[in-house]
């Protein structure tokens, strides 16, 4: 897989060179390029921002770097012929482990990391003629800028790539994967400052061992994450959200 960055601070993305992408990195999985958004400014300043219109506090990152950035991406030797553009805002979309999943079968993802209060609309206008275009959020709170978020999102999906985990089964088996939250995992000893292991998980017995623990995931999930057990299926209808 092929990854494109685009930031205004290349910097913040040194993580990708560690752990899990850089691993991914040297084993010949992923090729990760992180690139200067102001390498495609035009004046003397660098200027990627620029007042909003329609007024309001703070700027707004300008459409133009951001047009000669995808163009160059695009016709770049290795790109593929239609990549999918990750942009991660709070007011995208909910990445999810469904999404990452989806992302993780991409040949070619193109990440642009907004500041400020966000990037011109029309660059992803503009690029949703000529390739996939994805606005996520990773959760409802608000961060500074899209670095952040896009690690996040590159380790989800780099984790995903087929060949990558050494033990496959962990990924069918944990939060997320079945619409539910893992079990409780121990590990030795079993008796640690008074508190035990589970007597099941000690007991050799695998069926005991599967049923405990997917009861230990359901009760989970209904305390911390009961949207995932009962999801409200929001269908649109035009311009009408309704509840099915
Ligand atoms: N004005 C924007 C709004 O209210 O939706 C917030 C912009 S935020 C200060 C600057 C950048 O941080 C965004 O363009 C995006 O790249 C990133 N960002 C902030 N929160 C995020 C989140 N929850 N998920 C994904 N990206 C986020």
């Amino acid at each position: 897989m092929r990854l494109d960055v685009v930031s205004i601070f290349p910097d913040y993305l040194r993580p990708l060179d560690l752990s899990l992408p850089g691993r991914a990195q040297r084993n010949g999985l992923l090729d990760v390029r992180v690139h200067d958004l102001r390498d495609w400014t035009g004046d003397r300043h660098r200027t990627v921002d620029d007042t909003p219109y329609g007024g309001g506090a703070g700027m707004v990152m300008k459409p133009e770097p951001w047009g000669a950035a995808l163009d160059e991406l695009l016709a770049a030797p290795g790109a593929a012929q239609r990549p999918t553009l990750v942009v991660p805002t709070p007011s995208g979309r909910p990445f999810t482990q469904a999404v990452a999943a989806e992302l993780a079968t991409r040949e070619h993802l193109v990440l642009a990391c907004g500041r400020y209060e966000g990037i011109d609309q029309r660059v992803v206008d503009e690029a949703a003629g000529r390739m996939e275009v994805r606005e996520v959020s990773i959760g409802d709170y608000v961060l500074n800028g899209g670095e952040v978020a896009v690690l996040a999102v590159v380790e989800a999906v780099v984790r995903l790539l087929p060949g990558f985990m050494g033990n496959a089964e962990s990924l069918t088996e944990e939060s997320h994967a079945a619409g539910l939250l893992e079990y409780p995992v121990y590990t030795k000893p079993a008796s640690w400052r008074g508190h035990e292991v589970p007597e099941v998980l000690l007991s050799g017995d695998h069926a005991r061992i599967a049923a405990w623990r997917h009861e230990q995931s359901v009760a989970r999930t209904a305390e911390r994450r009961p949207d995932l057990l009962h999801p409200a299926r929001v269908v649109a209808t035009g311009t009408e959200l309704r509840l099915a």
